[in-house]
């Protein structure tokens, strides 16, 4: 196929229409480190809109709230990405036409030179499904963070980056990867540190409580401190498989809630029945 069309998340913001406010939002922007895929501007109203599309919808979603932008969104817009040719948005806008479907804006660009042109094309929400279907787009998948993983787990070193690779890009943005003893917890904050899209937790699991003595518990302390270091856990009880005796559960879930409330970290932490087991 000549194009590749995809969903993404956009937003607007609503300014006023005056010389620099363009360059204020896009400003803060580039000061927070949020990248674009795509903008665009114009009067709207009494004011002036900007539509922008993030790389990472989370992070300006936290911007807009902190600098109290009046932010409509998510909605969804259509990016394409294909060979320039004579013709190319008329065929696109064509084949929407045919089924159809009313087209709210679009706008287009081929780099001189470049042989590739990129537009941003948008439809009304009750059309986006339908316009989908007939582009032939990959609907990207919401942003998803994992709030439970172990991926410094040796199970995971002979395709490390193939498992990383594919968790991004089923649009997993966060990943909380979780220690379960000192030395899977050391790997967990080396691992965070390292990956900009992933943090980790400290802990001890309720199977290895038995270790968790005076030195190991200093050790998760020491360990929490560390910059990316967001949670305390795994910790919990978990009295159906019964791999540590119950009381060295307890002795340790107690010590590391109290680790997590004097640090004022949440517990991430197993909840358990007495005949089941879950992470949470
Ligand atoms: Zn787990």
């Amino acid at each position: 196929m000549a194009e590749m069309v995809r969903t993404a998340d956009y937003f607007y913001v609503m300014v006023p229409d005056k010389p620099g406010e363009g360059a204020r939002i896009l400003g803060e922007l580039k000061r927070a480190g949020v990248n674009l895929v795509a903008y665009s501007g114009f009067p709207s109203g009494r004011g002036a809109q900007l539509d922008l599309v993030p790389t990472d919808p989370a992070a300006f979603k936290a911007l807009a709230k902190e600098k109290k932008w009046k932010v409509k969104g998510p909605k969804r817009a259509f990016l394409i990405d294909g060979d320039d040719r004579l013709g190319a948005c008329a065929d696109v806008l064509g084949r929407l036409a045919a089924a159809k479907i009313n087209v709210t804006a679009m706008d287009a660009v081929a780099p001189p030179g470049g042989g590739r042109y990129a537009a941003i094309l948008w439809v009304k929400a009750r059309d986006v499904k339908k316009a989908a279907a007939v582009l032939g787009a990959s609907v990207t998948a919401p942003d998803l963070f994992d709030t439970h993983a172990h991926l410094h787990f040796p199970e995971f070193a002979g395709d490390f980056d193939a498992v990383l690779e594919r968790a991004r890009a089923a649009g997993v943005r966060r990943i909380l990867t979780i220690g379960t003893d000192v030395p899977t917890s050391r790997a967990a904050a080396e691992m965070a540190a390292r990956l900009p899209d992933v943090w980790a937790a400290v802990g001890i699991h309720p199977h290895e409580a038995a270790e968790a003595d005076d030195a190991a518990l200093a050790e998760i302390e020491r360990l929490a401190g560390s910059a990316r270091v967001v949670a305390i856990g795994e910790t919990g009880l978990d009295f159906f498989r019964d791999l540590a005796p119950r009381d060295a559960q307890e002795r340790a879930f107690r010590s590391q809630l109290a680790l997590a409330r004097r640090i004022e970290s949440p517990c991430s932490s197993i909840v358990v029945t007495r005949t089941k087991t879950r992470c949470a």
